[in-house]
């Protein structure tokens, strides 16, 4: 089993809260998906298994899951989108229905737009609504509005897609309790299978975050959001949607296989700028700057066609050790709601390491940080937000 992950980083304008590499124009869109296709070439090999010894012919891993995220992927035009999944098919060892998943922003989207999404194979959407109330929208610097946010996902039902989830954004400043369960309440009553739901953080180099420091944005105050994450979470539960990892609720059955697999080191390529990969003993990430991306790939006589290119730097790569692969798996098993699973430690890192994990976890279990069932460390809805602090205390 294996993934892939290609990032479109074009937005029509930056939100303010945003901290994904991504450029509030198209302006470079055709070098991109030049350069894009390259890569999906050249590094093909990435998720097969190394040949040992003498076999030579290793069986390249199946695909799985193809993400399309960003940015904004739904400002490609579906001619483009499906050239690039035609260019997977044809490159990789695909499995049969494989999930692929495209992130979409409302302001992009119409009804003919979705049906031909559909009619290429695009089986999830994932839509980026982050509130159906105007006065969020416009905090955040959105540039659609809630009555198309709910017409899309009106089109969306209305073209065949069962598979779709939404992002909301909570902990928002223009945003009360009562307002925060209306926006649940509308999502609910799309009986959509999946939700992400993020707490607003402020990232160092975002809009908002200066708008803010000028005192020419209101400030964002954490109690909202724990409040907002309580509601989420009682209310997930109530309308029986299962909290399978911090931001994440979905239907039994229908969780995000694509991400699940970040949480569960399984590998995966990650195309475009700024895109990470993991091959299973080490992690690579793409340069976050468009220009050099586009230079490293398009431009092999600058590196005397060498590869990989030597010129400008297409990835950064970093080889894990056990302990390093260790804390790894800690700190994401523990942001889900399966934990981590002490069996899979002995049988795949050794007893050293799932024994150490069993006994950093008994002051946590007794505190009541921690959950332990049978052979699964836990947390449970309202400890799953401080995730990171207990993960701190589990490491190496
Ligand atoms: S649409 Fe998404 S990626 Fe683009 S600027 Fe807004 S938050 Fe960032």
């Amino acid at each position: 089993m294996a993934g892939i992950y290609i990032h479109i980083p074009f937005c029509k304008s930056k939100c303010g809260y945003c901290g994904f590499y991504s450029l509030p124009s198209t302006k470079l869109k055709d070098r991109f998906l030049e350069a894009l296709k390259q890569e999906i070439v050249q590094r093909k090999d990435y998720l097969s298994p190394s040949p040992v010894c003498c076999v030579a012919n290793a069986t390249p891993k199946a695909i799985n899951t193809i993400y399309f995220g960003g940015g904004t992927p739904s400002l490609l035009g579906t001619n483009e989108i499906g050239d690039l999944l035609h260019l997977i098919n044809t490159t990789y060892s695909v499995a049969n229905e494989p999930e692929i998943t495209l992130e979409a922003n409302p302001d992009t989207l119409s009804l003919e737009y979705l049906e031909d999404l559909r009619n290429l194979g695009i089986n999830r959407l994932s839509i980026g609504i982050q509130s159906f109330f105007d006065n969020d929208l416009q905090y955040l610097g959105r540039k659609h509005n809630a009555e198309h946010a709910r017409q899309c996902l009106d089109w969306a039902k209305q073209v065949g897609f069962e598979n779709i989830s939404i992002d909301l954004i909570y902990g928002l400043p223009t945003s009360n309790a009562e307002q925060w369960n209306r926006n649940l309440d509308i999502f609910f009553s799309y009986n959509l299978p999946h939700l992400s739901a993020y707490a607003l953080t402020l990232e160092p180099n975002a809009i908002l975050t200066k708008q803010i420091e000028l005192g020419k944005a209101q400030p964002i105050n954490e109690d909202d959001a724990l409040r907002d994450y309580e509601i989420l979470c009682s209310r997930a539960a109530e309308n029986g949607y299962l909290h399978y990892e911090i931001s994440n609720f979905c239907r039994r059955g229908m969780h995000s296989k694509h991400n699940a697999s970040y949480w569960f080191g399984t590998q995966y390529a990650g195309f475009g700028p700024s895109a990470h990969s993991y091959d299973g003993n080490s992690r690579q990430w793409n340069v976050s700057n468009m220009e050099d991306y586009c230079d490293a790939l398009l431009s092999p006589s600058r590196n005397n066609g060498a590869c990989p290119p030597v010129g400008k730097a297409l990835k950064e790569k970093e080889l894990l050790s056990l302990e390093q692969q260790y804390d790894e798996y800690v700190m994401l098993c523990l942001r889900t709601h399966w934990g981590i699973d002490l069996k899979w430690l002995k049988r795949e890192m050794s007893e050293r390491f799932s024994d150490y994990c069993q006994q950093q976890a008994l002051p946590l279990i007794a505190q009541g940080r921690l959950t332990q069932t049978r052979e699964f460390l836990h947390l449970t809805d309202r400890q799953m937000l401080f995730a990171d602090g207990v993960a701190e205390e589990l490491f190496w």
